[in-house]
């Protein structure tokens, strides 16, 4: 009886991995590592490099290693990006997982968890924002992933599978063990950007504009800790293999923090005040958005262990110290 982790040399996928080998489960990897790294992997747990929409290979692996469960990370996840390329978000996001999921009805495999996003909401009239909130996404990404919400709601109903989609609000911070954590180059996530600020891997950082409709004019997000996300994808596990019906969640922890509010943290923790500089604001951000999480908590139990902004900070600080020197080791220069 094993999982299948999509896209599990990823950032989140990698603590996912992690976490359900401490539950004593058998995850097994598939991933192009086109953003992942081979080496995120565990040792010990297979990882095939390929491709989740390819029909053939995900039916030769629901048999052969008897998978009972699809976590479905893999995706394309660069705003920006989607708006220059709807097509290949909407071929990778949505058509793929569509492939993905007809080899789950064909194979007999009954559950499936899937990364949704706080996207799917576009600029929410009210915060925090709760499930039942109308889904007005404005973005390419957004679209390509309800509409694999969509395609889910529609099979449960016909088919024997059971889902959980997990709409992820600011995923942040790194393994508490330091064993895992966001490693992609070039990331534009606001906690990534402001470490590598701190610790003199960027020279500074901008912030998108002071003139939203927030007590300090920057945008307000709700970053929630990557190990509790993949806890609460725990949780989705149990629930579905109790019976439970199809469910989607918001992950965040009701608490907003403006950009402004970040880099002070973040300057705080590393003790480092490095240069920041005000510039315009950027396409397709909304203004603000906070997740209700009071049915993650009520349907799946979710209690969080880490909803504490200066403990998510120096685990990213610890992360990016680790993956900085791997890089320069393995490169032999210091970049
Ligand atoms: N942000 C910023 N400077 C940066 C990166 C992000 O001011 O270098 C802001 C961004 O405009 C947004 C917030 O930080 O208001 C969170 O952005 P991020 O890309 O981390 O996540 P998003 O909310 O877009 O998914």
């Amino acid at each position: 009886m094993s999982v299948l982790v999509t896209g599990g040399a990823g950032y989140i996928g990698s603590h996912m991995v992690l976490e359900l080998l401490d539950a004593g489960e058998k995850p097994l990897v598939l991933d192009n590592l086109s953003t992942g790294f081979a080496w995120a992997v565990p040792e010990g747990v297979p990882l095939i490099i390929g491709d989740f929409g390819d029909e053939a290979l995900v039916t030769k692996l629901i048999a052969e290693h008897g998978i009972t469960a699809i976590i479905h990370f893999a995706a394309k996840i660069v705003v920006p990006e989607s708006v220059s390329d709807p097509l290949g978000y909407y071929e990778n996001n949505t058509a793929k997982a569509r492939n993905l999921i007809a080899c789950a009805v064909k194979c007999g495999v009954q559950h499936f968890i899937f990364s949704s996003t706080a996207a799917v909401y576009g600029e929410p009239k009210a915060n925090p924002v709760t499930e039942s909130e109308p889904l007005l996404p404005v973005s390419p990404y957004g679209r390509s992933k309800l509409m694999v919400e969509w395609m889910l709601e529609d099979t449960s109903r016909a088919h024997d599978l059971r889902h959980v989609v997990l709409r992820y609000f600011n995923v942040a911070g790194a393994d508490p063990k330091g064993r895992t954590g966001q490693s992609t180059p070039n990331a534009t996530h606001l906690i990534k950007v402001a470490v590598q600020a701190a610790l003199g891997h960027r020279k500074g950082m901008e912030v998108f504009s002071t003139d939203y409709p927030t007590p300090d004019g920057s945008c307000l997000r709700d970053y929630i800790q990557v190990t509790d996300l993949v806890r609460a994808h725990m949780d989705a596990l149990r629930y579905l293999r109790q019976g439970g019906d199809s469910l989607t969640c918001n992950c965040g922890y009701a608490k907003g923090y403006s950009v402004l509010d970040v880099i002070g943290v973040v300057k705080k923790v590393s003790g480092v005040d490095f240069p920041v500089t005000l510039s315009g604001r950027r396409p397709g951000d909304p203004a603000a958005i906070v997740a209700s999480n009071t049915r993650v908590r009520e349907k799946l139990g979710w209690t969080p262990l880490f909803d504490d902004l200066p403990t998510i900070v120096k685990q990213a600080l610890d992360w990016e110290r680790r993956l900085h020197n791997r890089l320069t080791q393995s490169n032999g220069v210091k970049k």
